[in-house]
This record gives structure tokens, C-alpha cells and sequence, in this order.
């Protein structure tokens, strides 16, 4: 299975990019945001355990993941996957490539948009999905962890020649075209 990453900082559009291209060319799709957030509610012991770092905008320990990333993927035998929200730092990218029987990453689709106009998108969705961890202080702290965990693996892949940059300030539409012409010359659409 192929499989994409998203990678952007939180309030970068990953899930509404996400959303549109499932819809459009039917990949599955694999948010480990929202899949913890599932747990959560369900109060499953995942949930329990990973409920204290998600609050406080840090990242999970990567040892709980692992099982729930190797069933989120199987659970997916379709021909692309979209991963949205891992890996997050180095040993999750190790971690990752170490899956090869549940799919191969293909490209790392990196949405960068300048911190300065991160906080306004995300007060915004804050006010509509009511996120614990979209307050001020917290995206503070998860802006941290993109900058000094999550972005150093951008060159872990650019290494690997599996690296796209899109611009992503600009309007929804723009940037998905952008996403369509990275896309399609990567040959995945
Ligand atoms: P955003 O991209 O807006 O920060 P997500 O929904 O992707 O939000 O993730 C929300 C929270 O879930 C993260 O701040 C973190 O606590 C937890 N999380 C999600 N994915 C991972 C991961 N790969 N490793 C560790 N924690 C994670």
C-alpha cells in the first residue's frame, strides 16, 4: 500500500485537504488525531492514557501508538493512504518505515504556512469544534513540538527524495490545486 504523510503544523488544513481528496479519488484516510480523540471518548485504556498529554498539547509516548497505528493501517487495504498527524518526530519516521508490510511511504506532502497565521485558523475552529487543546496557551505548546520535533523529519525525507513543499497560505481551493499538480506528479493521482 502507498502511503502518503501529511505534515504541517496544527491549523495547517490537513484534515480539510484531507477530507476533499478522500472524497475525490477515494483514498482511505488514517488521522491519528482523531483516532486517539475516539478513544478518548470511548474511554478505552489507549484513551486513559493518552488523554493527560492531548490536553496539555504534548505529544503522546510513541510506545502507545504503535498498535493502534498498525490496526489503523490494516484496517485500510486500499491503494493510498492518506496519514495524517504521524509520524511526528524521528523515531515514529523510524518506526513508520519499519512497517513495510502494512505500506511504504510514497511521498511526504508538507503543507507549510508561516506560525504568524496559525493562531487566527485556529481560535477560529476552536470556537466551532470546541478542541481542549485549541487554546492559546496550548497551541503554544504544540506549535513547539511541531518546530522542534515534528519539522526536523521533513529532512528525513527530503533525504530520501520522498519530499513535496505546498505553499499553504492561501485559500482552500488554491491549495488544493496546489496538493493536485504535487500529486499528480508523483504519479499517485
Ligand atoms: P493538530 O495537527 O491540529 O495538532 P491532531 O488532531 O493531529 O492535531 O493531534 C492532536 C493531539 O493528538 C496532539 O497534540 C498529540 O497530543 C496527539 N497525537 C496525535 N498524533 C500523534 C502522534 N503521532 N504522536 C504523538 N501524539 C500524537
Amino acid at each position: 500500500m502507498a502511503i502518503i504523510i501529511l505534515v504541517g503544523p496544527p491549523g495547517a488544513g490537513k484534515g480539510t485537504q484531507a477530507a476533499r481528496l478522500v472524497e475525490q479519488y477515494g483514498f482511505a484516510w488514517v488521522s491519528t488525531g482523531d483516532t486517539l480523540r475516539q478513544n478518548i471518548k470511548s474511554n478505552t485504556l489507549l484513551g486513559q492514557k493518552a488523554r493527560s498529554y492531548m490536553d496539555a498539547g504534548k505529544l503522546v509516548p510513541d510506545d502507545l501508538l504503535v498498535d493502534m497505528l498498525k490496526a489503523e493501517l490494516s484496517n485500510h487495504p486500499k491503494k493510498v493512504t492518506l496519514l495524517d498527524g504521524y509520524p511526528r518526530n524521528a523515531v515514529q519516521a523510524e518506526t513508520l518505515s519499519g512497517l513495510g508490510e502494512l505500506g511504504a511511504v510514497r511521498l511526504a506532502l508538507h503543507l507549510d504556512v508561516p506560525a504568524s497565521i496559525l493562531s487566527s485558523r485556529i481560535s477560529k475552529r476552536s470556537a466551532e469544534e470546541g478542541r481542549s487543546d485549541d487554546t492559546p496557551e496550548k497551541l503554544k505548546v504544540r506549535l513547539d513540538v511541531y518546530e522542534k520535533e515534528t519539522f526536523p523529519i521533513l529532512n528525513y525525507y527530503k533525504k530520501k527524495n520522498l519530499y513535496a513543499r505546498v505553499d499553504a497560505d492561501a485559500s482552500m481551493e488554491t491549495v488544493y490545486s496546489r496538493i493536485q499538480e504535487v500529486l499528480t506528479k508523483a504519479t499517485l493521482i
